[in-house]
C-alpha cells in the first residue's frame, strides 16, 4: 500500500533529446493507474524510473511521503512484472516464486506458506512442480505475477504483461489481473500501448505522447472529454473521425459547414463558442464512429448527412461501414448487420450533442 508523488520528473538518456519532460502526478493509494500511449512515448522509462531501474535525471519521486530519488531498487518495496516473464528456465514454478526471497533470507516456512498462498490465488497451485518450459503463455505470465505477490510490495509496476499472449488469453488474463487488483489493495501501476486494456483496467489514465502527459483522468472522462486531438484520437476504437470544417451562421443558428454539410449546433455549444471568437473560423470536429447511426427516424439533436460507402466490414453483432465524403474518409460504428454496397450513397444521422470541436493551431478542445 502506497501514495506516489512524481514532481517535475524529466529523463534524458546520453546523448539523447529529453524523453520525459516535466512529467507531474500524484497517485493515490490503491489507485490502479495506466500508462498508455504509442510505443516509444516513454511510458517503460517512467516505470523503471519508479522501480529505481533507471536514474532521474531532474525531478522528485516521492513513495509513501518520501523522497526515494536515491534509494536503491531493493529498499523501494516494489515488484515489477515484464513483458517477457524472465523466469529462469532451470528452476520450477515454486523455486521461481521463492527466489525472491530466499535472497532476502525469508525463513523458510514463511517462503513456503507465502508461494502457497500466491498459487493458490493465481490458480497454479498444481503447477507448482513444473519447469518454465512445462507452461503456456498465460501460466508463465501468471508464474510471474506470482514472483512479484509473494514479496508483498507495496506498489506493483506492470510493463505490458500481456502483449505476448494470444488475443482471447489477453482478454481473459485482463480480468484476472483487475481480481487481483482487488483482492490485493494495492497501488498498481501498468504500463500499455493497448486503449481497451487502459479503458478496462484503470481507475485513472495517463494518456502519453513524445514524454508528455497528455490528460490524466478517469476512463469515462478521457472518452468523453478528451482535452486535444491526440487523446480523442488515441482512445476509441475505431478511433474518433476528425473532419476539417467551418463555422458559421446559418439561419440565425451556429452550424458546422464541410463539404457542402451542415450540422446545426445546439444552443448551449454555440454559446461557447461565439464567446470564443470562433464564429467564421476554420476549426476541426471530432465524431466517434458510435455517434452516426442509420436513420429510422431523426431524433432532435441528429441532422442528415449524405456519405459515398466505401466498404462494410460485418464484425457479427455491429458492422463498420467506411464513408467518404469529398476529402474526408469516416467510419461509422452501426448495431446489427447493414447490407450497404461500396459506391451506395447513404443518409446517415450525426448527433450534434456529441461532436467535439477542436482548434486548427493548438489542436486543444475549445468545448
Ligand atoms: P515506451 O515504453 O513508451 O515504448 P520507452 O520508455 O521504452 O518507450 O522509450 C522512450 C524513448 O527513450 C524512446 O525513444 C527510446 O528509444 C528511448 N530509450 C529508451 N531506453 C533507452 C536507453 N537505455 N538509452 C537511450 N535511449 C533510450
Ligand atoms: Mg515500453
Amino acid at each position: 500500500m502506497a501514495n506516489l508523488s512524481l514532481r517535475h520528473i524529466c529523463k534524458t538518456y546520453s546523448g539523447n533529446i529529453d524523453t520525459i519532460k516535466d512529467f507531474n502526478l500524484e497517485i493515490k493509494d490503491k489507485e490502479f493507474i495506466v500508462f498508455v500511449g504509442p510505443s516509444g512515448c516513454g511510458k517503460s522509462t517512467v516505470l523503471r524510473m519508479i522501480a529505481g531501474l533507471e536514474e532521474i535525471t531532474g525531478g522528485e519521486l516521492y513513495i509513501e511521503n518520501q523522497l526515494v530519488n536515491e534509494v536503491t531498487p531493493k529498499d523501494r518495496d516494489i515488484a515489477m512484472v515484464f513483458q517477457n516473464y524472465a523466469l529462469y528456465p532451470h528452476m520450477t514454478v515454486y523455486d521461481n516464486m521463492a527466489f525472491g526471497l530466499k535472497m532476502r533470507k525469508v525463513q523458510k516456512s514463511q517462503i513456503d506458506e507465502k508461494v502457497k498462498s500466491a498459487a493458490k490465488t493465481l490458480d497454479i497451485y498444481d503447477l507448482l512442480k513444473r519447469k518454465p518450459k512445462e507452461l503456456s503463455g498465460g501460466q508463465r505470465q501468471r508464474v510471474a505475477m506470482g514472483r512479484a505477490i509473494v514479496r508483498n510490495p507495496k506498489v506493483f509496476l506492470m510493463d505490458e504483461p500481456l502483449s505476448n499472449l494470444d488475443a482471447k488469453l489477453r482478454v481473459q488474463m485482463r480480468t484476472e489481473i483487475s481480481k487481483l487488483h482487488k483482492k490485493l489493495q494495492t497501488t498498481f501501476i501498468y504500463v500499455t500501448h493497448d486503449q481497451t486494456e487502459a479503458m478496462t483496467l484503470g481507475t485513472r489514465i495517463v494518456v502519453i505522447k513524445d514524454g508528455i502527459i497528455q490528460q490524466v483522468d478517469t476512463p469515462q472522462e478521457i472518452y468523453n472529454h478528451p482535452k486535444n486531438v491526440f487523446v480523442a484520437g488515441f482512445i476509441g476504437s475505431p478511433q474518433m473521425n476528425f473532419i476539417n470544417s467551418k463555422l458559421e451562421h446559418v439561419n440565425g443558428k451556429l452550424a458546422v459547414l464541410f463539404e457542402g454539410e451542415q450540422i446545426i449546433l445546439q444552443d448551449d455549444m454555440s454559446n461557447v463558442l461565439e464567446k470564443k471568437g470562433y464564429v467564421g473560423k476554420n476549426i476541426i470536429i471530432g465524431i466517434r464512429p458510435e455517434n452516426i447511426r442509420i436513420p429510422e427516424e431523426i431524433t432532435r439533436n441528429e441532422c442528415l448527412v449524405e456519405f459515398n460507402v466505401d466498404l462494410t466490414e460485418l464484425m457479427g453483432a455491429e458492422s463498420y461501414i467506411y464513408l467518404s465524403k469529398g476529402e474526408s474518409n469516416i467510419i461509422a460504428r452501426v448495431e446489427g448487420i447493414v447490407d450497404f454496397k461500396s459506391g451506395d450513397k447513404v443518409k446517415l444521422a450525426l448527433d450534434s450533442s456529441k461532436i467535439h470541436i477542436f482548434d486548427v493551431d493548438t489542436q486543444l478542445t475549445v468545448l
